[in-house]
């Protein structure tokens, strides 16, 4: 039975000279390293600018200071250790601080550094926060990977959220069929599972963070079918990354890829401005252009995604352009008040995220951003 060898030291990547390693000791000091063998092998190790190599090799830019580790505040919503409930009818159970491997470009790069208090081994708090909300009706496993967990540890959180009437909807969001599709390949008692759990009115989805169609390999797909043979649903979800999938041609490859094997695009996000991630993000504006042409490749099946940034006061979704203006809508909001606003705005091709467009009105305040929409 393969199951690849993880790497936690780039010591144990003989393609990177000596030099090359020595140098992005430095970044791997600050932001963890890991990926697998598998993974690595995916890379065109003889494209400096290969996506896949973008994805997971560290890079000396890094270091170059933008952003804030927690850039959407996710902190700000935590209620009882490990739990986050932003949205009325939606809450986030951090079960796991590690990732099959690790996205250079992570949002979360703050749960793989040391100190992190962020998540927990120890749902109950957890599982009893959501008993006691039944306004809950969807739960969102996230971390860290929690198709890492063995697959008792993940039944035992999942059997007592099904023991909660008002949870409808558990989703589990994950990069292991992308990073490690063996650990569902070599155990199909974990697919078996989920499926177990994944009732007809009560179902189980799997996000995935596919992020470039050269992942969706022979192996990847089979993990996916694995899943979706045993009665979960699967969707997909995405950052627009520079160098990546930051091209029309390559995004529009991605979600046809996605739709022919059963896997819903859901989400496109615009890459947050988290610390180190100046020279993975690309601007909203264009960003959305990509976004809106890739589209325009797609069967309607493939095109079913939006594009949306996660901030700190909602999901705001992008819904259009014209030469001088751009539009959003509140899609989710942790404010009732702000659910649906429409945002009509300037625009500026310089901004990186929604505080760009913000500033443009007197509402620095997040408070202010809580109480009341900054439309006009
Ligand atoms: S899969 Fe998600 S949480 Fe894990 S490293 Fe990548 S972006 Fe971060």
């Amino acid at each position: 039975m393969y199951k690849p060898k993880y790497l936690t030291r780039l010591k144990q990547i003989p393609q990177l000279s000596e030099e090359e390693r020595e140098h992005l000791n430095e970044v791997t000091e600050r932001f963890a390293f890991r990926s697998n063998e598998y993974y690595n092998s995916l890379i065109n190790w003889d494209d400096p600018e290969d996506p896949i190599r973008r994805i997971v090799i560290p890079e000396m830019q890094e270091l170059e200071e933008w952003g804030e580790l927690d850039a959407s505040c996710e902190s700000h919503y935590k209620k009882v250790p490990g739990l986050e409930h932003k949205y009325d009818h939606i809450a986030l159970l951090l079960v796991n601080d590690v990732c099959g491997a690790y996205c250079r470009f992570c949002f979360r790069k703050r749960l793989f550094m040391n100190g992190n208090d962020e998540t927990t081994r120890d749902v109950s708090p957890g599982i009893e926060y959501i008993r006691n909300h039944p306004k809950i009706n969807n739960v969102l496993l996230t971390g860290g990977d929690p198709l890492l967990l063995s697959t008792k540890k993940l039944e035992n959180v999942i059997r007592q959220l099904r023991e909660i009437k008002h949870v409808r909807i558990i989703r589990i969001g994950s990069k292991l069929p992308v990073f490690n599709p063996w650990r569902i390949i070599n155990d199909p008692e974990l697919a078996e599972m989920l499926g177990k759990y994944s009732y007809s009115d009560h179902k189980i989805y799997v996000m995935n963070h596919f992020n470039h169609p050269r992942e969706l390999t022979r192996e990847s797909r089979k993990a996916v079918s694995m899943l979706q043979e045993a009665g979960v649903i699967t969707v997909n979800q995405t950052p627009l990354i520079a160098g990546v999938n930051d091209d029309a041609n390559v995004l529009a490859e991605l979600f046809n890829e996605l739709s022919y094997s059963g896997i819903a695009p859901y989400y496109v996000f615009i890459c947050r401005p988290t610390l180190g991630n100046y020279s993975y993000a690309v601007p909203v504006e264009e960003a959305y252009e990509i976004f809106e042409q890739a589209r325009m490749h797609c069967s309607g099946l493939a095109k079913r995604a939006r594009m949306a940034m996660s901030h700190f006061t909602g999901k705001i979704e992008i819904v259009g352009l014209t030469d001088s203006h751009i539009f959003m809508r509140y899609h989710r909001a942790a404010n009732p008040e702000q659910k649906g606003r429409f945002m009509i705005y300037e625009r500026n091709p310089e901004a990186y995220w929604f505080d760009d467009y913000r500033n443009q009105v007197d509402d620095t305040c997040w408070n202010d951003d809580l109480r009341m929409a900054t439309s006009f």
